[in-house]
């Protein structure tokens, strides 16, 4: 029988651990990041100091072993964390989540045990973060096309090529990049690797100008004649296309929560706002328009919590657990869309200000639907498994 997605009795409660994230989190967002949080996007300066105390924090390694030097924890208390870094900073929220899931996961879960010992302890205890390759300048929602090949060459793979929209990419010590090994064998001819920053032939573009998440870092990273340990190979050979797969279906869950940390903090705002604002002798607050905007705002926020939390409690136990990511994803970030637009409406011509927190908040949820798969993307996937079309 097709499971459609009900799951009676499941339990996402959170225990005293994830509780004690959430606070210590929560805390260490508000007085160490909020601060600066303005003048970074306004500089377009990358968090580097906040993001090493993420690291003494255990954030970086999360869901890393603790026999590799990260935390051990699970996909829910990983949301949860990215929600509370999302609220105040969403720019950091990617940064973190960038090393956790898309290069973190992917070697904790395919790398060799050698691999794993080598590469993870740097990473999961802060002293590294990581960046992931997957995006060509042609070839984005259809990985299979992509360009960037590696060819073994004794002990060594050689890769040669370049990889767009790279988060982290020059602040990274380490990514996990997909590239081709053999070009006639299509999607089962595309391995993944484990590329140091400091390997020879490696090297990273000018920074994006983006529309947001400005105090985070973007950029194209090139191969040439890059050289790195054959014992670099992630998984086996030819199993990229798998890893890839497997890495965002499970990454998907980050974004989900990084949109419902940003809703949360647009609910805020539009809350703190209306209730202040005073048109017609009254608060904006007491029109009922207001009041309809901001209750449909609460509700969609709290059905997107819901679905972001069910989804990464089922990560690890349900075969359809990549949908369930899929479905948290498209619809967390699509209502976090929604709620900044309100928000940004509910503060009138102040919303279109830089002064007001929204308006950073409208330009950084643009992406949520974007990255880590499109929201088109995500339907995909979800009618994929329903009709296994
Ligand atoms: C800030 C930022 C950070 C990023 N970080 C990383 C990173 O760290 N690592 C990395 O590898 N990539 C990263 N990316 C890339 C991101 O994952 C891609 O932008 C995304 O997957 C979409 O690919 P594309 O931009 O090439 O769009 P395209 O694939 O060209 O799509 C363009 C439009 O066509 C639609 N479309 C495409 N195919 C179909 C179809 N079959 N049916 C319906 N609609 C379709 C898409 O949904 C989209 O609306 C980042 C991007 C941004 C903006």
């Amino acid at each position: 029988m097709t499971t459609t997605g009900t799951a009676p009795g499941i339990d996402f409660s959170f225990g005293e651990d994830q509780e004690l994230i959430r606070e210590e989190v929560r805390r260490f967002a508000q007085e160490r990041i909020q601060p600066g949080t303005r003048e970074r996007d306004q500089k377009h300066e990358f968090p580097a100091a906040i993001i090493e105390e993420l690291g003494e924090l255990g954030l970086l390694g999360m869901m890393v072993g603790e026999a590799y030097g990260g935390a051990g924890l699970d996909a829910l208390t990983y949301c949860v964390a990215i929600e509370e870094l999302a609220r105040i900073c969403p720019s950091t929220a990617v940064t973190m989540s960038v090393s956790n899931s898309v290069c973190c996961w992917p070697i904790a879960r395919f790398g060799s045990e050698e691999l794993k010992k080598r590469i993870l302890p740097p990473l999961a205890s802060g002293g590294q973060i990581g960046g992931f390759g997957l995006t060509e300048p042609g070839s984005g929602s259809d990985i299979s096309t992509m360009k960037t090949r590696a060819r073994r060459d004794g002990d060594s793979w050689i890769l040669d090529g370049e990889k767009a929209w790279i988060t982290n990419a020059g602040a990274a010590g380490t990514y996990v990049v997909l590239a081709v090994t053999d070009p006639k064998a299509g999607k089962r001819g595309i391995s993944g690797f484990v590329v140091p920053a400091d390997a020879e032939g490696f090297s990273v573009g000018a920074s994006e100008e983006k529309l947001g998440l400005k105090a985070s870092k973007t950029a194209t990273i090139y191969f040439e004649n890059c050289r790195i340990p054959a014992a670099n190979l992630l998984g086996e050979e030819g199993q990229g296309m798998k890893i890839a797969l497997a890495t965002l279906d499970h990454s998907r869950l980050g974004i989900a929560a990084q949109s419902v940390g940003i809703h949360q903090r647009a609910l805020e705002l539009a809350v703190t706002y209306a209730q202040e604002r005073v048109q017609f002798g009254v608060p904006i607050a007491q029109h009922q328009a207001i009041q309809f905007s901001i209750a449909t705002l609460a509700t969609e926020l709290e059905a997107a919590r819901q679905l972001t939390y069910y989804a990464a409690s089922s990560a690890a136990t349900r075969k359809d657990a990549g949908r369930l990511a899929s479905q948290a994803k498209v619809y967390a970030s699509e209502a976090a869309n929604r709620a900044c637009a309100a928000a940004l409406q509910i503060h009138g011509g102040n919303g279109f200000c830089e002064d007001y927190e929204i308006a950073r908040l409208y330009r950084d949820v643009r992406v949520t639907t974007i990255y880590e798969g499109t929201s088109e993307m995500q339907r995909l996937v979800i009618a994929r498994h329903l009709l296994r079309a």
